[in-house]
């Protein structure tokens, strides 16, 4: 645990080194006021007090009060408030009944002992961040099944106690444990846990557990797939059980029911006053916030939680819309303006060996209108894989080239920045277009040639990985960037390259409608490639049951044997990365064991990024057969020999994950195929399924995903990867970010500070809203 010193050192240099800069809030990701809302500042109250409004001051007024702060800081004047390890009652818990306000800290919420540590370690260091820590999927646990009437392959969730517990070792190394589980009515269940030894102390005799899972049925006894496991001790089980229940993100020793809890006191003691004004939310069928808040939490019944929802979906967007309005202020900014002469893209076009499509010449189009305008392009291009984005982007960097700039593509991570240094060589070498690599791996030698290169313009078009933003790289004259920005890249990054002022390409292959694109990017124009070129053969694909996995990996070796390559992914598991690790490896180990002659190699979302790009490097250079990983091979690396992709417990993906995940095979010119291996699975889901055996076309697959899905259905887990939207639903959100959209605007247009007293609250939930997110970013 940090000393005060420490603490307050941590806080004094970023705020020297903002105050040596010329105070112009740039040093601190996010502004000094962000950083001050962060954990780093709450002990220092006088200090975040004195910097309060410090993004809106002038020059010399923040240089002021820098000094101020700073002093305040050495001279130790500001004792800190909470400093947690050495001052245990520095922060007075509230007494009973009293109210705080939300930014309280959660030491003062009471959560028994130890329990605002485990908020903090969650990421959830104020009352507003345990408010707004929505569970990720609720159960209905009102009336628990007639274990009498289940049926195969159901999913349900039963309640009771341990009465018996077994635990064997059927061969080494393995731990396999039983239990059977008595319901309040009588009836039993058994449950199984395969080399979990963790699990095992929650399992004792005695204890009360509630258990989510499928059903297998044995003539009358049922036995179930665990899926999630809780402990209740009975005084807190109100919450827990005999209701609908919110399963909230959590890590290894801190326990739903604790979150519950917390999310309950936090509920009873913050005043939930709205910062919405009531005609507006008349206007658009919104509930107030408290109910909203208390819906999520703990809902009363599904309409409870739907509406509930509805709400704070709104004001996800709303408060996205109203940054991204505000930001975009002075976000028309005055770029470099291209000649783009057509000449010169016919030349590009005819070294292609194919014809551009359709659309991808549309949005060429709409890529040199934008570059040859005076305002700066700031374009978003959005287009399945293998659409042909890349090669799209190709061509608008010769035509800045060919004007005299020079160009940048940024990927997210080395290998992905190899792979376009590739394809960039292809298409641009045959054009004398100068082209350049600059990721960490290389040299220093060779990365100072590269830079130094780059500074005098020996080079034309240069790619790389974020070390092409950092502070050393400097551009001769840098007219446009291209950016791959497959989920990694935040705005904060975007914008860094954006202050250059070069003209600004994104590209993303994520199939999202264009209402939600326009949220997600709001500060960016949208083009959409939505045709694949022709003659592509589409991957092959089947839906099978587990029961014929063995006829599946006979196939996969089968392909191994005529030289091709295979991924296996595992199946998400919700909750953990350890269970997600473990489930990973054990597949590698069974593989081994079910295809001795295979090459198999391991990767999974615990690694390092360098240990991922390098497994995915010898991948790719045929070192092994078989790539068995966790989802972290979305990213779109292109390994053109692998043939085969089989997706275990396919059940649990989404349709639109399923697409993306398939998009990795099928890249290079021999057939390929994907095995959707489903373990237990209702009727719905394998309809569900039989979408992407019968489609190949990722907005086909969004559309028909969306029309399944019932809307009287609990929400599922969490789709968006997009900070600040914790609940969006991207495929059925259109009409709510429609409104929330136009409600921004309106509210902008009347009011662009937001100044009016009436809107007081929404203007400091704003800021709040906006501290939290960058705080993440910071970190
Ligand atoms: P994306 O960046 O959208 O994944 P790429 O630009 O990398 O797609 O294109 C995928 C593959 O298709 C590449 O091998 C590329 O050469 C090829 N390609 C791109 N456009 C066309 C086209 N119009 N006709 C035929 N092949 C194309
Ligand atoms: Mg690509």
């Amino acid at each position: 645990m940090a000393t005060v010193a420490e603490l307050r050192e941590k806080l004094r240099r970023p705020l020297s080194a903002e105050l040596a800069s010329g105070c112009q809030n740039r040093v601190v990701a996010g502004g000094v006021e962000k950083l001050l809302a962060s954990p780093l500042g709450n002990p220092f109250p006088q200090v975040r007090e004195a910097l309060r409004g410090y993004g809106e001051w002038s020059a010399d007024a923040r240089e002021e009060a820098l000094k101020g702060a700073l002093a305040l800081l050495s001279d130790g004047k500001e004792k800190p408030a909470a400093v947690k390890a050495t001052s245990r009652s520095a922060v007075p818990a509230a007494a009973p009944g009293e109210r705080l306000p939300p930014d309280a800290p959660v030491e003062r919420l009471n959560t028994g002992p130890g329990g605002a540590r485990k908020l903090q370690s969650l990421g959830l260091p104020l009352l507003r961040d345990v408010l707004h820590a929505y569970p990720h999927r609720h159960e209905d646990r009102r009336a628990l099944p007639d274990l009498a009437e289940v049926e195969e392959g159901q999913k349900i969730t039963v309640e009771g106690r341990v009465v018996a517990k077994s635990r064997r070792s059927p061969r080494p190394g393995m731990l396999v444990i039983d239990v059977t589980l008595e319901t309040p009515a009588g009836g039993r269940v058994k449950a199984t846990w395969f080399n979990q030894p963790w699990v095992e102390k929650q399992l004792r005799e005695g204890a009360r557990l509630v258990l989510t899972g499928r059903v297998k049925k044995f003539g009358r006894s049922v036995q179930l797939g665990v899926e999630h496991l809780e402990t209740v001790d009975g005084a807190q089980d109100s919450l827990s059980t005999g209701r609908i229940v919110g399963v909230y993100d959590t890590r290894e020793g801190i326990s739903q029911e604790f979150l519950r809890r917390a999310a309950h006191r936090a509920l009873e003691t913050v005043p939930l006053d709205d910062y919405l004004p009531a005609h507006w939310r008349r206007q658009y069928g919104l509930t107030d916030l408290g109910d909203a808040l208390w819906g999520m939490h703990f809902p009363q019944d599904e309409q409870h939680l739907s509406r509930a929802s509805a709400r704070l979906r709104f004001d996800e967007y709303l408060f996205l819309e109203l940054r991204m309005l505000l930001q975009g202020e002075d976000a028309v900014l005055e770029g470099k303006r291209f000649n783009a002469r057509s000449d010169d893209i016919h030349t590009f076009e005819s070294a292609l060996p194919f014809r551009f499509t359709n659309a991808q010449r549309r949005v060429l189009l709409e890529i040199t209108d934008d570059m040859r305008s005076d305002r700066q392009m700031a374009r978003l291009v959005q287009g399945d894989v293998g659409s042909g984005k890349t090669a799209v982007a190709a061509c608008a960097l010769y035509l800045a080239v060919r004007d005299g700039y020079q160009g940048a593509l940024m990927a997210p991570t080395e290998i992905l920045a190899r792979q376009h240094y590739a394809n960039l060589l292809a298409y641009l070498g045959p054009l004398d277009v100068r082209v350049g690599l600059l990721i960490g791996a290389m040299t220093p030698k060779t990365k100072l040639e590269m830079q130094a290169r780059i500074a005098e313009g020996s080079v034309d078009v240069v790619v790389g990985t974020q070390a092409l933003i950092q502070e050393n790289v400097r551009f001769d004259n840098l007219g446009l960037a291209v950016v791959d920005e497959e989920h990694r890249f935040g705005v904060q990054q975007r914008r860094k390259l954006l202050s250059g002022r070069p003209d600004v390409l994104v590209m993303s292959a994520t199939p999202i409608p264009r209402s939600l694109a326009l949220t997600a990017y709001g500060d960016l124009e949208l083009s959409i490639i939505d045709e694949l070129p022709p003659g592509r053969t589409p991957v092959e694909t089947k839906l099978i049951q587990d029961t014929f996995r063995a006829q599946a990996y006979g196939f996969v070796m089968g392909q191994i044997r005529e030289g091709r390559q295979a991924f296996v992914v595992t199946s998400l598991i919700e909750e953990s990365d350890t269970l997600e690790l473990l489930a990973a490896t054990q597949l590698a180990d069974d593989l081994k064991v079910i295809l001795p002659e295979a090459r198999i190699d391991l990767l999974h979302g615990k690694m390092t990024a360098a240990e991922k790009d390098f497994v995915m490097e010898s991948f790719r250079r045929r070192e092994f057969d078989i790539l068995v990983s966790t989802t972290v091979i979305e990213v779109g690396v292109d390994v053109p020999n692998a043939t085969v992709m089989v997706i275990e417990n396919a059940e649990r993906f989404g349709l639109s994950q399923l697409h993306q995940l398939r998009g990795r095979v099928g890249r290079g010119s021999a057939k390929s195929y994907c095995v959707l291996v489903a373990g237990e699975h209702s009727q719905k889901t394998r309809k569900r399924l039989k979408i992407i055996e019968g489609s190949t076309d990722g907005f086909v697959i969004a559309e028909a995903d969306l029309k399944l899905r019932g809307p009287g259905e609990l929400r599922g887990t969490r789709q968006s990867g997009i900070p600040d939207l914790r609940l969006a639903d991207l495929a059925n959100d259109t009409q709510i970010i429609e409104q929330a959209r136009e409600l921004a605007k309106h509210i902008l247009a009347h009011d662009p500070k937001l100044e009016h007293p009436r809107l007081q609250y929404l203007r400091s939930e704003l800021q709040n809203r906006s501290q939290s997110v960058a705080f993440r970013e910071v970190i």
